[in-house]
């Protein structure tokens, strides 16, 4: 059982460590008297005291600690303020790390349990961790077999400054170099499984940095830690031997941070030469599949890829393509879906883990294969004939839209030797770790690279990171990310200097390979969780308004490269204060958040469904136009009226709204316009009644000239007719029914008839005069030049199918019907 200390932490603190320590017992201090009492019994895997507790007493105590062989590390939470002005001085207690109020109780337990399990004193634990630790550190020592002789070089100096002193001819200057290189030599070789040759480092570096002259003792003990230093870096390491290869760079060397590629780094690295000769050395692209049978297309899409810096792979079909996915990962496909096989591979393509976004690439312009496209996964659809440069326009933003989603780290420091082992420690994370050993190309690497964290050396030639880190913080686009300082000055100043300067973190050098990444970790899981958390409505789980711009412009710009269509919708729930006034907020959340689902599980993938305000929503869809839009938002209301909500102790109750649908183009070709086209709609919809969708630029009918409507049903069965104008009103078509026969004559025809119909559902029993008669007789006034008659045929009589059609009916639809599907027919025959 491991004995932690904690004092003067929140109340609450010491019982959630116990919780999340299992295997520790946490003894909560009552006071700082108490505290070093107990810390002088000893017995301490851990201590965990708050700034706050610093007393005479607990000082001595805490002190005394790391004078003792095995001392427990220490952990200490406090007041440290971003000016500094609140700061405490560490005097002569060296927390193995400080905690900055607010407490980040994650980190707290992370750091507890790391320490813990290390078991032995701070720093020096060699971790029996398991397969990961192992690997990491058979990639540190791969790094080091590549700098050994660079480090070797650096117990050169000081050798040859021990020489100087003892020959009296060590400058300033030359002091000063080598107090600089026992620096380096004590923040780098105790990461390379070299802990004793760090200690001996930092002792020459103090006796270097000393304000007294060096004499013949001095020159003495010098040389005699350089033999020490020497013998043991060339000792095997701690670490074994790499067993396999480094793992290849997770991201091309941008032109940012090509420059800190070290000289002997380029031979490790060459990795991902997989793909047929075509990759570089170092600047490997994203990789774009195309697949075409047309081997003229395939080449010219080729070629255009290539000169933006991609590396093609081409394959004419889809037994080829999956071949060529065996070998590779593409970034991004260009598919031709009509290739044998076409629609399986993108699905194939779908379902990867990541999924490879996919363009179909068609010369079909039916609207059942763009919905396919869109319900395999497809992330757009191209129509050929399509210049190859258009085509290869609409393929980047795919790519430059994964590539933002994986985190980026930005590590400085001028020695080589730990950017690389930065690079080792963090790619297998996932992460992508730009690298900058010259300081003063600071800021150009920092706009290029966009790092999601920035993590800083101290002491660097010219530049002081503490430097970076304050003008960072006065920047307005950088001052909230987070700086992690990497530095093998622990002193209790530093520490003060660095979080005065306005970092996060602080990881001491040498630094130890799981400890890093799991800071580093925790660091990017926050920035992600913040990410999501401002991108995200919190009630209903869609994204919000920030969350969803973005990617609705990307693609507005998609549809206008692509020449395709996109509507786009706003949703109002209808009269939901009601909601509210009668079963109150929390059941009105509810309501808010099912609605959401719903919209959610309605609209495919590829759609954008968005909470932007109190109870309105949004949803862009892709390759649809308005009419399309309309269709499908009528149909998830439907879907929506059927829902049933309820609260205890009322009444079930049921939940509609009312939303308009403007189209890219027609209607506005940003999101700002279209979003004031499509909520003029909306409004339109709650004024002619609610419960409906109509489309921008509707207009509720001429007041000049004969009644116009979009649909009359011309039918005696009243439930028929009830269920058909319904479905009409949701999609905002104008409409009016009449029973008989005789009367429906009678309104639309004569020489100034009362009524004017785009489409009229006719039955053809009737009472009056029937179906095949009505029909007759707008035939012979010649009105189905402009009004389509759907007949409604109760039996499938070839013979009166075929007489309608031969009088001049534009389609019929046999009884019993389903509605979706005549609704359908109605709208082929409002759009032809
Ligand atoms: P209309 O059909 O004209 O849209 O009527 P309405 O009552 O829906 O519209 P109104 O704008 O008058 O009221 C909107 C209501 O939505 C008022 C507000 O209480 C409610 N609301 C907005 N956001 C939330 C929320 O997050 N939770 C809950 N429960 N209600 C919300
Ligand atoms: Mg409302
Ligand atoms: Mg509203």
């Amino acid at each position: 059982m491991k004995n932690v200390l904690v004092g003067g932490l929140p109340p609450d603190v010491p019982g959630w460590l116990a919780r999340r320590l299992p295997g520790a017992t946490v003894e909560d201090q009552p006071s700082p008297a108490a505290a070093a009492e107990a810390l002088r019994r000893g017995g301490w895997a851990l201590v965990v005291v708050d700034a706050s507790w610093l007393e005479p007493e607990l000082e001595e105590a805490l002190r005394a600690l790391h004078r003792a062989p095995d001392a427990p590390p220490l952990l200490l939470t406090a007041p440290v303020d971003r000016d500094g002005t609140d700061a405490v001085a560490f005097d002569g207690i060296r927390p193995a790390r400080v905690f900055a109020h607010p407490l980040d109780r994650e980190a707290l337990v992370r750091e507890a349990a790391d320490r813990l399990s290390r078991g032995g004193p701070a720093g020096e634990g060699s971790g029996g961790g398991g397969g990961q630790a192992a690997a990491l550190s058979s990639a540190v020592a791969g790094v080091w077999a590549r700098y050994r002789g660079q480090v070797l070089a650096r117990v050169d100096v000081l050798e040859a400054a021990a020489m100087g002193v003892l020959e009296g001819r060590l400058d300033r200057e030359g002091r000063r170099e080598a107090e600089r290189e026992a620096h380096k030599l004590a923040g780098s070789v105790g990461t390379f499984g070299f802990a004793e040759g760090s200690r001996l480092s930092r002792e020459a570096e103090a006796l270097l940095a000393g304000p007294t002259a060096l004499g013949q003792a001095e020159a003495l003990r010098l040389a005699d830690l350089a033999v020490a230093i020497r013998r043991e870096l060339t000792a095997t390491p701690a670490a074994p031997a790499p067993s396999r290869p480094p793992p290849p760079s997770a991201s091309p060397e941008t032109a940012a941070s090509g420059e800190s590629s070290p000289p002997a780094g380029a031979e490790g690295r060459a990795g991902a030469a997989e793909g047929a000769g075509t990759a570089p050395a170092q600047a490997p692209g994203p990789t774009l599949l195309i697949v075409d049978a047309d081997r003229d297309t395939a080449d010219r899409l080729a070629m255009e890829a290539s000169a933006r810096g991609m590396r093609p792979a081409v394959a004419q079909g889809s037994a080829e393509a999956r071949r060529v996915l065996e070998r590779t990962r593409p970034d991004v496909a260009l598919l031709d879906i009509s290739v044998d096989g076409g629609m399986e591979l993108l699905r194939a393509l779908s379902d990867r883990f990541p999924p490879v976004p996919t363009i179909a690439f068609t010369r079909s312009d039916a609207f059942t294969d763009r919905v396919e496209v869109a319900r395999l996964g497809g992330r757009g659809f191209l129509r050929k004939p399509l210049a190859p440069a258009r085509a290869i326009d609409a393929v980047e933003p795919l790519l430059r839209a994964d590539e933002a989603r994986e985190a980026a780290v930005l590590a400085v420091d001028d020695d080589p030797a730990i950017l690389e082992a930065v690079r080792f420690v963090l790619e297998p994370h996932g992460v992508r770790v730009h690298t900058l050993s010259s300081p003063e190309r600071f800021w150009e690497v920092l706009e290029a690279s966009a790092p999601d964290v920035v993590l800083l050396d101290v002491d660097m030639p010219r530049v002081n990171g503490l430097e970076l880190c304050r003008v960072l913080r006065n920047d307005p686009r950088w001052k909230s990310v987070p700086v992690v300082f990497l530095t093998s000055r622990t002193d209790p100043t530093t520490v003060q200097e660095v979080f005065a300067a306005g970092a996060d973190d602080f990881v001491g050098k040498p630094f130890v390979g799981p400890e890093l990444g799991a800071r580093i970790q925790n660091r990017l899981e926050r920035v992600r969780l913040q990410r999501s958390l401002a991108e995200t409505d919190a009630l209903t789980g869609v994204p919000n308004r920030r969350g969803s711009e973005e990617v609705l412009e990307r693609f507005l710009r998609l549809a206008a490269v692509q020449g395709e269509p996109m509507a786009f919708a706003v949703v109002d729930l209808d009269c939901f204060k009601a909601v509210n006034d009668r079963c109150g907020h929390a059941v009105g959340d509810e309501v808010l958040a099912r609605v959401a689902r719903l919209l959610q599980k309605r609209f495919w993938a590829q759609d954008v469904v968005a909470r932007w305000g109190g109870e309105e929503f949004v949803v862009g869809m892709y390759g649809m136009d308005k009419a399309d839009g309309v269709q499908r938002l009528a149909e998830a209301l439907e879907g929506l009226r059927e829902e049933q909500f309820g609260a205890p102790d009322k009444e079930p109750f049921r939940v509609t709204f009312s939303a308009g649908v403007a189209e890219f183009g027609p209607d506005g070709r940003d999101l700002a316009s279209l979003y004031r086209a499509a909520d003029a709609a909306m409004y339109a919809a709650k004024e002619a009644g609610r419960d409906r969708v109509l489309p921008a630029g509707w207009s509720p009918g001429d007041a000049e000239g004969p009644r116009t409507v979009d649909v009359l049903v011309v039918e005696d069965d009243p439930a028929i007719a009830r269920l058909l104008q319904h479905a009409l009103e949701t999609r905002g078509l104008r409409h009016e029914w009449v029973a008989n026969g005789q009367r429906a004559a009678t309104l639309l025809t004569g020489t100034s008839p009362e009524l004017r119909a785009k489409v009229v559902l006719l039955d053809v029993d009737l009472p009056g005069l029937d179906g095949l008669g009505v029909l007759r007789l707008l035939a012979a006034e010649r009105m189905l030049e402009r009004t389509r008659v759907i007949m409604l045929t109760v039996r499938t009589h070839e013979a009166e199918v075929v007489r309608a059609l031969e009088i001049g009916a534009f389609d019929h639809v046999s009884k019993p019907f389903s509605v979706p599907v005549l609704l359908q027919r109605i709208r082929r025959a409002l759009r032809t």
